[in-house]
């Protein structure tokens, strides 16, 4: 008898576990049913976003794949694509913050990692991000202040060039204006050269903005200050600037660019005029060989800089005549300025005032001073876009004082939001007031290298680095 009941209790609960087992397996099949419909609902939302037949193709491969799948297969398969595809995300985004610190921007690559949102949360959690970010603040603290090399922001070299020659043979063709050219202007060959000179003995491009920076003081005021640049031990940072980038008529056909153009990346290039009359474009100016040389060595500017560009007025701007409005190019002109200045501040340059009519303003009457300084930034500043650099035309400072300005020149342009104010001298000289910076450019051209080529010996030993076509001393 009990062993009966026994075996009845037995079935019983047999019984009870399968209908347990039923309603799960409904269950199952009812959580299934919804999960398959919402992801048909998401595939349809990706078809109609794909337009390209092939990807469109790929997908319904793909759909196919996934039918033959069962539901949890699918929603593991669809988790291992997401966590893979945000894994390479991070990947990139540490590449990319890699680059930034070929160029010492390593506050920059930190704050690129740290803008991270994954699905998960922000960079804190994913230890590839932290790990990469422990490693740029490793790297940071081995730079030091001037890379070591100076004590001093006024110790650092601005050095400036004019328009470089492209074609040698135009010119140095002994017409009336090639010895101008032997003592004002620098080769291409020259140029690369001194280039590649300069990098193998540890110079860094930095910007007229590194150096010198504008600090607002607790009380509201303004200051400026030395900048504290930071680089690797024995990197030497300096300042580069071009002067009269406007391709002068005086220039055509003596083997000068003639016009600063977009390529078709739309990055900023120079244009040729051969003596056919047809245009070539090339690296036939600093602009785009600087830039290919940078992009080539990043570890050769700081934060991406470049150079500062000096612009008169009286023929226009980067070989565009934007002086002429009866010109029948006049409003495509200023546009095609108006772009060729964004796209080359997009590439680490500056702009400054050379003067609207390059006079020597020290000389100059103030009426004419006022009249030019107006002209420049109606004519040329509404183009290129605000500045506050002014590079004095033939390196004549307004004011022979070494103390501090005060002339109603210096007033008029620190009113018009200028500076940084240029001259030229032999050594770097620099002054950093409180209310405007000032600071010497050293020419690195024909005269210097051919008339005193001792005052460059820091720099380079000159017979290493000039062009074998240039002519001896003319002058
Ligand atoms: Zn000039």
């Amino acid at each position: 008898m009990e062993n009966k009941q026994k075996q009845k209790k037995v079935v019983k609960h047999k019984k009870f576990k399968w209908i347990i087992a039923f309603e799960f397996l409904i269950l199952f099949l009812l959580i299934g049913a919804v999960l398959l419909y919402q992801m048909k609902g998401n595939d349809q939302g990706l078809k109609e976003d794909n337009k390209a037949g092939q990807e469109n193709q790929d997908i319904e491969e793909k759909d196919k794949e996934l039918e033959k799948l069962t539901t949890q297969e699918r929603e593991a398969l669809k988790e291992q694509e997401r966590l893979q595809k945000e894994a390479k995300e991070r990947e990139d985004l540490i590449i990319q913050a890699d680059k930034l610190t070929l160029s010492y921007d390593y506050d920059g690559a930190i704050e690129l990692i740290q803008s991270y949102q994954g699905s998960e949360g922000g960079y804190e959690i994913y230890p590839i991000l932290v790990s990469a970010i422990e490693r740029y603040k490793k790297e940071k603290e081995s730079l030091v202040l001037y890379g070591g090399s100076y004590t001093s922001v006024t110790q650092i070299n601005h050095i400036f060039f004019h328009s470089l020659i492209a074609d040698n043979s135009k010119a140095f063709d002994s017409d009336y204006d090639s010895v101008g050219y032997n003592m004002y202007m620098t080769t291409v060959t020259e140029f690369k050269n001194m280039m590649q000179k300069m990098y193998e003995d540890g110079y860094v491009l930095v910007s007229m903005y590194d150096v010198a920076e504008q600090v607002t003081l607790e009380d509201g005021t303004t200051k400026f200050v030395p900048g504290k640049i930071y680089l690797p031990e024995g990197k030497k940072p300096f300042v580069l600037s071009q002067d009269d980038v406007n391709y002068y008529d005086y220039m055509d056909g003596d083997g000068f660019a003639s016009r600063i153009v977009l390529d078709e990346n739309g990055k900023p290039t120079c244009e040729m005029i051969l003596e056919d009359g047809s245009r070539v474009t090339g690296p036939f100016d600093i602009v785009p060989i600087l830039d290919a040389f940078v992009e080539e060595h990043p570890d050769f500017s700081y934060k991406g800089a470049k150079g500062t560009l000096a612009i008169t007025g009286y023929e226009g701007a980067l070989g565009y005549r934007t002086d002429d409005p009866t010109s029948p190019t006049y409003e495509e002109d200023k546009e095609m300025v108006r772009k060729v200045a964004e796209a080359l501040k997009a590439n680490g340059w500056d702009f400054a005032s050379h003067s609207w009519g390059h006079k020597n303003m020290q000389a100059a009457s103030m009426t004419l001073f006022k009249n030019d300084t107006d002209r420049w930034m109606e004519e040329v500043g509404s183009l290129l876009g605000p500045t506050d650099i002014y590079i004095f035309p033939f390196g004549i400072d307004i004011e022979t004082t070494i103390g501090e300005y005060s002339s109603e020149k210096y007033h008029y342009l620190k009113e018009k939001g200028f500076n940084y104010f240029c001259g030229v001298f032999k050594d770097p000289w620099m002054h950093i007031k409180d209310n405007y910076v000032r600071m010497t450019r050293r020419p690195l051209d024909g005269q210097a290298m051919l008339e005193f080529p001792e005052r460059l010996a820091d720099l380079f030993d000159v017979p290493s680095i000039i062009d074998p076509e240039r002519p001896a001393k003319n002058w």
